[in-house]
């Protein structure tokens, strides 16, 4: 295809990276300006709270793309740069060096932030969060040094940093004002599995629980619960949650609610704009209504969709939310997207660490986690996908095969 058009890509991470990349990947070959905040080429975050933090594996393992391939695809790498201002009308981006760029078509892949707690004491030296790479450097620093942290969230970010500490050999609390870790995502029951995961590697849970304040002189030396308590420690890590970054959507006009809104197609409100990741809240087909999804797999797979629909095919993002978590010598993947549930099903003993969780409403099943039970995301998605009706027992039952399950189906239904 050749143009003499421009692209742009807002957020240089890995839904605009992987974008960019299948924009020549399909052939176009006008100009791709790729813009980005932070001084890194684009990189993936899961290793962040894993074996990066622990310092297993280096930089040059967590890049989506080699150094060179910018420069090999004709990719204009813009780093340390910020998109300030959007003009739709004229098709025009500012940047925050006075730069204004022309483009024909926009993505927006700002992705999302960490929401920042308000409390006393949150501006001490040693209350840390986790986005970046830097932030995990200024992280590994600390589990370096030893001693005892505090985790504030018990979702995936504090769950898998405090797996990731007491692997250090830190002392680990955790403290969440809900009854067990990830309990909005997985629910009591399953929650209570992590619960147990993480008591039994020697980290102290308290649930239940809020923080009031940080203390200490220039630095946190205590955590204040809301019950009382005073939790001695060396720093803190907070997760507790994050926030798409929608200020430039907002500034120039698009909708926003919980994200950018886009449509199917991932098409913004407004014409030749896209937006795509943690910051898009996409129209989604197969639940008929709009899911913002903060996780990597939905960033790999809406930048390409993006991209196509950005060069006009009529590119549809349709895939289940997906996701997994390693926390210890326990790997996860869950798919599927449930806000309630009438009953779950296990298969397997969650007590051995190996098993497979369901989330049933009436006899579908609507999200499925496996646990260290590997090779099995496809059929789940499927038995989601296809809205089967299973047997509960059947479901349960480690010696029926989820293949046969929704081959049963398929050919009851034939
Ligand atoms: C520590 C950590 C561990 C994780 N682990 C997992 C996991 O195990 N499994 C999983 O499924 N997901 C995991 N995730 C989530 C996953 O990393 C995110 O869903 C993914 O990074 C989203 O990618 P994105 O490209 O949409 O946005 P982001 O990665 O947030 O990137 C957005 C980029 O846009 C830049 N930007 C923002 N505004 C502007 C602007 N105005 N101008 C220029 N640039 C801008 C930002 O600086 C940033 O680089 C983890 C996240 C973190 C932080």
């Amino acid at each position: 295809m050749s143009s003499d058009q421009t692209f742009v890509i807002v957020g240089a991470s890995l839904a605009g990276a992987k974008a960019a990349e299948t924009l020549r990947g399909e052939g176009y070959d006008g100009r791709v300006v790729l813009i980005g905040a932070e001084d890194q080429r684009p990189y993936e975050r899961p290793p962040l709270s894993k074996d990066y933090l622990r310092g297993e594996v280096g930089r040059d393992k967590v890049y989506v793309h080699s150094e060179s391939f910018y420069a090999e695809h004709d990719i204009e790498l813009r780093l340390g740069r910020t998109a300030v201002s959007l003009n739709t009308a004229d098709g025009e981006l500012a940047l925050d060096d006075g730069e204004r760029l022309h483009y024909d078509r926009l993505l927006i892949a700002t992705g999302a932030e960490p929401r920042r707690l308000s409390i006393p004491g949150d501006e001490l030296d040693g209350v840390l969060y986790l986005r970046s790479v830097e932030d995990s450097d200024a992280l590994r620093d600390r589990l370096d040094s030893g001693g005892a942290v505090v985790v504030i969230g018990a979702g995936w970010i504090g769950a898998e940093v405090a797996a990731s500490a007491r692997q250090r050999g830190l002392e680990v609390t955790v403290v969440d004002p809900l009854t067990v870790p990830l309990e909005r995502v997985l629910g009591a029951e399953v929650g209570g599995v992590y619960r147990d995961i993480h008591v039994d590697h020697g980290v102290q849970m308290l649930m239940g629980t809020g923080v009031e304040a940080f203390d200490g002189g220039t630095a946190v030396e205590r955590v204040r619960t809301t019950d009382g308590r005073e939790l001695a420690c060396d720093f803190v890590v907070v997760g507790v949650g994050v926030a798409p970054r929608t200020a430039l959507a907002a500034q120039a006009g698009l909708a926003v609610d919980n994200g950018i809104l886009v449509d199917k197609h991932l098409q913004t409100s407004a014409p030749g704009v896209f937006a795509a990741g943690d910051a898009a809240n996409a129209h989604h087909p197969f639940y008929g209504e709009r899911i913002r999804v903060e996780h990597w797999a939905n960033a790999l797979h809406q930048g390409p969709v993006a991209a196509r629909a950005m060069l006009g095919a009529p590119a549809v993002y349709d895939r289940l939310p997906y996701f997994f978590s390693d926390q210890y010598d326990v790997g996860m993947e869950y798919a599927g997207f449930a806000r309630s549930w009438d009953r779950v099903v296990f298969r397997g003993d969650p007590a051995t660490r190996e098993f497979i969780a369901f989330w049933l409403v009436e006899d579908r099943v609507v999200a499925g986690m496996n646990v260290n039970v590997w090779d099995v995301s496809d059929p789940i998605q499927r038995l989601i996908r296809e809205r089967i009706s299973v047997d509960g027992r059947r479901l349960a039952d480690p010696g029926a095969s989820l293949e046969e399950l929704v081959a049963a189906d398929a050919g009851s239904t034939a």
